[in-house]
Formats: C-alpha cells, sequence, structure tokens
C-alpha cells in the first residue's frame, strides 16, 4: 500500500478533511485529521496493519505496544500481522503507564504503534513506559505522519504516508483574512 492509497482510504471515510478548520486546541488548520473515522472499518484497518507490519516482518518482534485511545485499532492489527503480543498503555494522574495487569518479559522486542505521529510526545512517552518495564523498544510506526518527518521519537521510525499539516494561530490565519469562517470538525456549525 503506497502513501497516496493510504491518504486516498482517508478521504473516502472522512477522516482527513481538507478545508478552514479550528481545531480543539483553537488553532486553525486546513486539514483535519480523524483517524477513528477510517478505522471504524475493520477491514481497512487490518490493510492498514498488515502493511504497517510489512517492514518488521524479520525484525523478531515479540510485543506490539501501542498508547490508548487512538493507537489500541492499529496497534492491535499490526501485532495481529506480526503473530506477536499486544499491549497498551495509557495516562493515570497524568503519566503514561502499563496498566491492567499487563507485564513484559525482560528485554521483550518491542515495536510501539501510533494511528497519527504529530509531534510524537505520545510515542516517546510510551517508550518510556515499557522501558521502566523492562521492554526492548527497537522501533515505532504510525499510519499518518503529520509531523513531515520531523518528529524524534528516540528509536528508528517508520510511517505509512507522510503530511505536513501547518496550524496557526487564528490571528494569522489566511482563511479567516478572506473572511471565511471556520468549521469546528465533528459538528456541522461553523466556530463563533
Ligand atoms: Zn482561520
Amino acid at each position: 500500500m503506497n502513501s497516496e492509497q493510504v491518504i486516498d482510504q482517508f478521504r473516502t471515510t472522512g477522516a482527513l478533511l481538507e478545508g478552514h478548520f479550528q481545531l480543539s486546541s483553537g488553532l486553525h488548520s486546513t486539514v483535519y485529521l480523524q483517524c477513528a473515522l477510517v478505522l471504524q472499518f475493520p477491514d481497512r484497518a487490518e490493510a492498514f496493519g498488515r502493511a504497517i507490519a510489512e517492514a518488521y516482518r524479520d525484525a523478531g518482534i515479540q510485543l506490539v505496544a501501542s498508547p490508548a485511545i487512538g493507537g489500541i485499532v492499529i496497534g492491535h492489527e499490526v501485532a495481529r500481522a506480526l503473530g506477536a503480543r499486544f499491549v497498551w498503555t495509557e495516562r493515570e494522574s497524568g503519566e503514561m503507564t502499563l496498566r491492567r495487569g499487563f507485564t513484559i518479559a525482560p528485554e521483550e522486542k518491542t515495536l510501539v504503534v501510533e494511528d497519527v505521529i504529530t509531534t510524537g510526545g505520545s510515542t516517546r512517552e510510551t517508550i518510556e513506559a515499557l522501558k521502566r518495564a523492562g521492554a526492548n523498544v527497537v522501533a515505532a510506526a504510525s499510519i499518518i505522519d503529520r509531523s513531515g518527518g520531523s518528529a524524534d521519537v528516540g528509536v528508528p521510525r517508520t510511517t505509512l504516508a507522510s503530511l505536513k499539516v501547518l496550524s496557526v494561530d487564528p490571528s494569522e490565519c489566511d482563511a479567516c483574512k478572506l473572511g471565511d469562517a471556520a468549521v469546528k470538525p465533528g459538528s456541522r456549525k461553523a466556530a463563533p
């Protein structure tokens, strides 16, 4: 599956919208990405999982781990394709941790999988949580990299598709300057 085919599936399912959006951060962007809208189709999630797994076929991955909630569906599919175990991390009092009785074998060869990498923050936090539990994290992967390749997570990283998405303060937004009202994704109404 090449990068264009990946993006195409996002467009088809409404997971990638182009226009003028107000993000939950308050910033404005010309692109809105909602991975859950493509991953709601198990056959598409499975195909992405297989495509990510392809790069790690001979890497001896024993464990795939993902940050909840966004990474769970795709991480599970990658684990299935690799015949590996799957666990997730989640925040507890703000800190990314392994819960639910999940344990890691010493030096267990681990791949961290995310749906979207933006700054790499949650992937880095997941890697740290796994290392604290004794894992050997060898790589990280995502369906979409919206950092344009610049996010550094401290281990080698692959992605199925790359998008350079700029978010700007409304005072610097070109579309706003043209008098266009920003849309809040998930709603059909224009932002106030
Ligand atoms: Zn704007």
